[in-house]
Formats: C-alpha cells, sequence, structure tokens
C-alpha cells in the first residue's frame, strides 16, 4: 500500500468521502430517474469488480473514510459481493485507520438476498429509496418496482441487524399527501427517514422535473403543522440537514440542493460506473480515472495523479436553481449513471 498525503480541494476541504456508481442497470424505472425505454452502456464501458476495488483502494489510500456503494441498483451487478467483500476488508485498514464506513443506497428489491452477506462483511447500514407506501402509487412511480419485495427488504435489512434509513424524494401531487404517514411508519420502526429535493438531472429541456418540484422549505412547514421538530446539529459535510421529531425520537434529515447552498463544507466525490470522476454532483466537468488504470496495470502512481489532478479542480459548488419557476444549472446526465 502507497501512503500519500490525504487530499484537500483548492477550498481546504479533505476529501473524506467517496460515492461510486457500480451500475447504470436498474430493475426499476423510477419516472424521475430513468426514462422507460433506457438504454444502458455497454458492457466493456463499465469498470470491471477488479478495477472498481483498485479505483475504490486507491481513494481509501488517500485518505477516504466513508463509501457509499450506489447506482443504477448496485445489488442487480452481478457477483457485486466481490466488490464489497474487497471493501470490507478495508475497513479499519489503511493510513490513518483506513475506512471507517462501507454503506451503499438501494432500492430496496434485493435485500431479502443481501442484507445478511452485507452485514457479514461489516455494512452496518443502509438508505433504501422509498417515496411511498401505497402499492399502486409505488408502481406509478417506480414502473417496474414490486412493493411487497421491497418491504420484505427492508424487514431483512432491519433482521440482519443493518441500520436502515428511507429516503424519500418530495414530488409535488404524488407523495406529498403522505408525508405524516411517512414520519409515523418510520418512526415506529425506529428508521430514520430522509427527504430529497427532486434534482434537475437528465435530458436537459425536457426532465427539468418543475412541475414535480415540492420545496423541502413548504414541506418542513407542512410537517410542523403536525409533529414538533427540533433542529439537530449535526451536519455530515453533504446536503443533508436534520431535525429530531419528538413524538416519535426519530430523525428527519432534508437534502435540499435546490433551495439551500450546502456546499461549503463538501467532503464528497462521485465515481461513475465508467469511471469518470465527478467532483461535484451539480457540475458537467469530470475526470477519467478509467484510462490511468487501464493504460497503466503494473502502477497506480499515474492513477493516484490523476485522482489529485481532479480535486484540484473541485468547483465550490454546484448551480442548480429553481428560483422563480425557472430552471437553470441542469446537468445533462441521468442519476443512475452519476449515483445518486
Ligand atoms: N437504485 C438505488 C436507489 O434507488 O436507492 C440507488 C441509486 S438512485 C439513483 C439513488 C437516489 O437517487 C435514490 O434515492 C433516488 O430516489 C434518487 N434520485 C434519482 N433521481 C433523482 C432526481 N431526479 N432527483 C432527486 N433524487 C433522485
Ligand atoms: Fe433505479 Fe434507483 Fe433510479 Fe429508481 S432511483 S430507477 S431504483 S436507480
Amino acid at each position: 500500500m502507497v501512503q500519500t498525503a490525504p487530499i484537500i480541494d483548492p477550498f481546504g476541504r479533505p476529501i473524506t468521502y467517496l460515492r461510486v456508481s457500480v451500475t447504470d442497470r436498474c430493475d426499476f424505472r423510477c419516472v424521475y430517474c430513468m426514462s422507460e425505454d433506457m438504454t444502458f452502456l455497454p458492457k466493456q464501458e463499465l469498470l470491471t469488480l477488479e478495477e472498481l476495488a483498485r479505483v475504490s483502494n486507491a481513494f481509501i489510500d488517500l485518505g477516504v473514510k466513508k463509501l457509499r456503494i450506489t447506482g443504477g441498483e448496485p445489488l442487480v451487478r452481478r457477483d457485486i459481493m466481490k466488490y464489497f467483500e474487497a471493501m470490507g476488508r478495508r475497513l479499519g485498514d489503511g493510513p490513518d485507520g483506513g475506512l471507517e464506513e462501507l454503506t451503499l443506497t438501494t432500492n430496496g428489491s434485493q435485500l431479502r438476498r443481501f442484507a445478511k452477506p452485507l452485514a457479514e462483511v461489516g455494512v452496518r447500514r443502509v438508505n433504501v429509496s422509498l417515496d411511498t407506501l401505497d402499492e399502486a402509487k409505488f408502481a406509478k412511480i417506480t414502473r417496474w418496482g414490486r412493493f411487497h419485495q421491497v418491504m420484505d427488504g427492508i424487514d431483512a435489512a432491519a433482521e440482519a441487524g443493518l441500520k436502515v434509513k428511507i429516503n424519500a424524494v418530495a414530488l409535488k401531487g404524488v407523495n406529498d399527501d403522505e408525508i405524516h404517514r411517512m414520519v409515523e411508519w418510520c418512526g415506529a420502526r425506529g428508521f430514520d427517514l430522509t427527504f430529497i429535493e427532486v434534482m434537475p438531472m437528465g435530458d436537459i429541456g425536457n426532465e427539468n422535473r418543475l412541475d414535480q418540484y415540492y420545496s423541502l422549505r413548504q414541506l418542513r412547514e407542512d410537517l410542523g403543522k403536525r409533529w414538533r421538530l427540533t433542529p439537530l446539529p449535526l451536519n455530515t459535510g453533504g446536503p443533508a440537514r436534520y431535525l429530531r421529531c419528538e413524538e416519535t425520537g426519530g430523525r428527519i434529515g432534508f437534502i435540499t440542493p435546490l433551495t439551500h447552498n450546502f456546499c461549503e463544507g463538501c467532503n464528497r466525490v462521485r465515481l461513475t460506473c465508467t469511471g469518470q470522476l465527478f467532483m461535484c454532483l451539480g457540475q458537467e466537468d469530470e475526470a477519467d480515472l478509467r484510462a490511468p488504470m487501464r493504460d497503466h496495470p503494473e502502477t497506480d502512481a499515474p492513477l493516484n495523479e490523476a485522482i489529485r489532478a481532479a480535486i484540484a479542480r473541485k468547483p465550490k459548488g454546484h448551480d442548480f436553481d429553481y428560483s422563480r419557476q425557472r430552471v437553470s444549472g441542469e446537468v445533462s446526465r441521468h442519476m443512475s449513471h452519476t449515483g445518486g
């Protein structure tokens, strides 16, 4: 293992959090994420499982402490447990203590099969995306998803001892009437709940999502009519802000890239399943980490150099803006490619 100085961006922010999209494929077709006739990347474009482990290891050696695996749906990638096993071995192993947390974001469909093996390799927490508790609505939002399979997956995660957090995209006219039920349901099960603002990603001009936009400022106000909410000082270096719901004791997070600028303490970068590194979710700039790996199978020096050069270009923040009923700062890629 090469021990090198940790990576710090031009604004003095140490980069300690890597999100890795391991596939662009998915067994669902959520309306805000993919089109129904989505075409996926050819297999040779994707990083192999070995390349995913190699680049993730390079980041861990450069000081990354938290690794979140996402997609597409990470659990539909063939043999994905091999990658989880490799990353599990880095927990506590590396300069400065190695990886501190290995986690994933999933639609939950495969959790019945994977929850236990994930727990066994050291995963402690899992984020499950669930926008509604209504089976018919669930079918409309996910198009291909099966509600009871996800519910069963969530049960399996809890049974395996994983701490579950539910992520719900707030959608006007779709799930805005369910927010109290979601708080109750999560509170009763000891799950944290995070609401996410819908983001303008996908085909520019066609998928800006303005019609579905339910501002979390409004959502928070609406929640406040029913629940006593106390701000929590927790700041994870990301876009989420947290409240405690006094009645349920549960934590409620708000991911508000559009109503607040959260970029100041940003500690993260995102790797796509093709090995492109995005220094900011809301900007187009990217760096290719696949070529330095494929061109130099024998040494990681060019890969490390490419990572450092990329971090040196990390911008101060994103440019999303839904103000005054217009959209700007859209990015022309799908969330499933970059990894949500
Ligand atoms: N398939 C997994 C899942 O659904 O949890 C992981 C990948 S998915 C792209 C990660 C997260 O991105 C999900 O919570 C999903 O709801 C969110 N997401 C996808 N498209 C979005 C959009 N346009 N705006 C906001 N969140 C979005
Ligand atoms: Fe698949 Fe997740 Fe996108 Fe839904 S949000 S289509 S589950 S990748």
